[in-house]
């Protein structure tokens, strides 16, 4: 089968389309078709090795696809399911082995496509305003990169929850479309301050929480966002990993929280993923979740899928098909 590899890490041009023997279903897996791997900015810190990964490896955490064959032990899926899943490696391939307990099944009425670019990004979405801060009817919330894959989902949902957003994002374009997305501010943060903008827009009183996946440009002044006991929530690096911090200064702005949440511990548990992804589904399903799906791209171009990523071309989901 067709896989992208990583043999080394570095930019995209280390992606290799390789040949490799197809994984069969061990006991508790399910062979699974892939139809739609999505892409996740997560994918290329493996790949430039800011998050270590072992070599050479298949890159890709998220998929949909077809149950191909089961191993012993498998009782909840049978060959033929339209399945998805997410936090297994591998998924830049026409094949994966994924155990029993990572898949979920694909209602009627949600693609492969639409499969692939909810469980990530989307389960994401959802911790995040859930679960790592509930958001409240009333709250303001500041979501950075505010028209990408888990921004333009992250407004939703909070908008859901009765929340107001304030957006950021570097150009205009993408300022449209997390207006679109429900966005009731959007600062250009690529020419405004954003801290200036979130002060006048709130009238100083600042937000209640901040979700911050830029990280390293930002961090500082979304804590500067915050009112009192706000919630400083940086879950990600796309600008550089933050990596100097005085706990003592949260004090003083007001008391305020940091956490530093990962995917993989709000989607440990089968009663969360049953309930994050159950949301997603219905909610595509009843038209209330809109996902953006506009970039598509065959397996064997995955480097050039990266490079429009990194390269902030991209908005909402992209997708890798076999
Ligand atoms: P996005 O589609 O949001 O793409 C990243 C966006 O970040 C870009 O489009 C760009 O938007 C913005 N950005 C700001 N500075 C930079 C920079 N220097 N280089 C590149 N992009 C920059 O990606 P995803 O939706 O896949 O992921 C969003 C973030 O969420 C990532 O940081 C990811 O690591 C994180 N994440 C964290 C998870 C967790 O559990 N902790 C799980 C999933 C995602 P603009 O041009 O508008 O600035």
């Amino acid at each position: 089968m067709k896989a992208v590899r990583v043999n080394e890490f570095g930019g995209p041009e280390v992606l290799s389309v390789e040949d490799i023997e197809a994984p069969t279903a061990a006991e508790g897996e399910a062979l699974i078709k892939i139809e739609a791997a999505g892409i996740n900015f997560i994918d290329t810190y493996q790949r430039s090795g800011l998050y270590q990964i072992p070599l050479p490896s298949t890159l890709g955490l998220e998929a949909a696809g077809t149950v191909e064959a089961v191993g012993p032990g498998v009782n909840r899926f049978k060959v033929g399911d339209r399945v998805a899943y997410t936090n297994v490696a591998g998924a830049y391939a026409d094949y994966a082995a994924v155990p029993e307990d990572k898949l979920v099944s694909l209602p009627e009425g949600v693609s492969f496509a639409q499969g692939a670019a909810a469980m990530l990004q989307g389960c994401t979405a959802h911790y995040l305003c859930q679960s790592t801060y509930k958001v409240k009817a009333g709250d303001r919330c500041l979501v950075h990169a505010a028209a990408g894959g888990v921004g333009l989902l992250l407004i939703q949902m909070i908008k859901m929850l009765g929340g107001t957003v304030i957006g950021t994002c570097s150009t205009e374009a993408k300022a449209e479309l997390a207006r679109q997305a429900g966005a009731d501010e959007v600062i250009l943060y690529s020419e405004q301050d954003f801290e200036a903008e979130v002060k006048r827009i709130t009238a100083g009183e600042g937000v209640n929480v901040a979700y911050d996946s830029v990280g390293k440009a930002t961090f500082e002044k979304s804590i500067d966002c915050l009112s009192r006991f706000g919630y400083m929530v940086l879950y990600g690096n796309a600008s550089g990993p933050v990596t100097e911090f005085n706990p003592a200064t949260l004090g003083p702005k007001g008391s305020l929280f940091l956490t530093r949440p990962t995917l993989f511990d709000y989607l440990a548990s089968r009663e969360d993923l049953d309930w994050r992804s159950g949301d997603l589904f219905n909610w595509i399903a009843e038209g209330k979740l809109n996902l953006r799906l506009e970039h598509f791209f065959p397996l064997a171009e995955a480097r050039a899928a990266h490079e429009a990523l990194e390269g902030r071309k991209t908005t909402g989901k992209v997708i890798l098909t076999p």
